[in-house]
């Protein structure tokens, strides 16, 4: 079969954990050289050498405009193009806090990470595309974005913004031919949501992450937690000319979670 992206170039945020890891993989199976770019510098690199010369590591803080640029730069010149932009890299701030507790300082590193990373990286790479026939823009925002709830206020109020961004620069950039599109993950299992309180060690937060991983397959339609392969797949997809219609949208990759409570619809 042939590979969907086959000469493309992709910058993959967060592309050193997670569902980041997992697509980077995907992609280099599927024919793109990707720019992994992450905060995890040991991770990051041990992953590009593992994957081959399609894959380099880009150390970046995603929440840096100067990162962010330099990132857009480095894919360009290393690779001789961009096609696709994946802003994945995210975090969670203090995930057993309360609205009440929560300090200043995490908010902002919050929207920093989650949000303003899209802006100023769909912005470097935008331009880029708008000169050179177009591209894909994939935002990982999350269900957290559209169900409001208690604790992650700050969390769910970046993801939110994503996906109105997302939107919104959909209809801005189309003369382009650059689509953009919002994810809206549900539970997956991954590092993010092992909800571990920070310092236990690997053995207790391994236990957890089973813990949670377990309540997430009973807590949706599908009954089966996602894997980072599930969205993987979905960003694949949505980077490839088989989703050449689709802009302006966001996406649930969720099990059904978003679609109606599973007992009393
Ligand atoms: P993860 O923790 O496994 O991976 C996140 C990656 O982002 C890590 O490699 C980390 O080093 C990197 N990162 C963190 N801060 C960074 C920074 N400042 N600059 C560059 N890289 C940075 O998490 P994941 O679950 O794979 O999450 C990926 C994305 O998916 C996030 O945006 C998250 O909000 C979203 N999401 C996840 C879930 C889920 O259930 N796991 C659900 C919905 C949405």
């Amino acid at each position: 079969m042939a590979q969907e992206l086959a000469g493309k170039v992709a910058i993959i945020t967060g592309g050193a954990s997670g569902i980041g890891r997992a697509t980077v993989a995907l992609f280099i199976a599927e024919g793109a050289s990707v720019v992994i770019a992450d905060i995890d510098v040991a991770r990051g690199e041990a992953l590009a050498a593992e994957l081959g010369e399609r894959a380099v590591f880009c150390r970046t803080d995603v929440a840096s405009r100067e990162d962010m640029r330099a990132l857009v730069d480095f894919a360009i010149s290393h690779f001789g193009g961009l096609h696709v932009l994946f802003n994945n890299a995210g975090v969670s701030g203090a995930m057993h806090a309360r609205f009440l507790d929560d300090d200043f300082a995490d908010f902002e590193r919050v929207v920093g990470i989650n949000l303003l990373s899209v802006i100023i990286g769909s912005q470097a790479a935008g331009r880029h595309m708008a000169k050179h026939g177009g591209g894909v823009i994939i935002n990982n925002a999350s269900i957290a974005g559209v169900l409001p709830g208690q604790a992650l206020n700050t969390y769910r109020a970046t993801k939110a913004a994503v996906i109105h961004l997302s939107k919104s620069i959909a209809i801005d950039l189309a003369e382009y031919n650059i689509r953009v599109i919002a994810l809206a993950p549900g539970h997956i299992r991954t590092p993010l949501t092992s909800f571990a309180p920070p310092g236990v060690s690997p053995e207790t937060a391994a236990r957890v992450q089973q813990e949670v991983g377990a309540a997430f397959d009973v807590n949706q339609p599908l009954k089966r937690a996602g894997r980072p392969e599930d969205v993987a797949q979905t960003v694949l997809f949505l980077a490839s000319d088989r989703a050449a219609q689709i802009t302006g949208v966001v996406l649930p990759v969720d099990g059904g979670i978003t679609a109606g409570d599973p007992v009393n619809h």
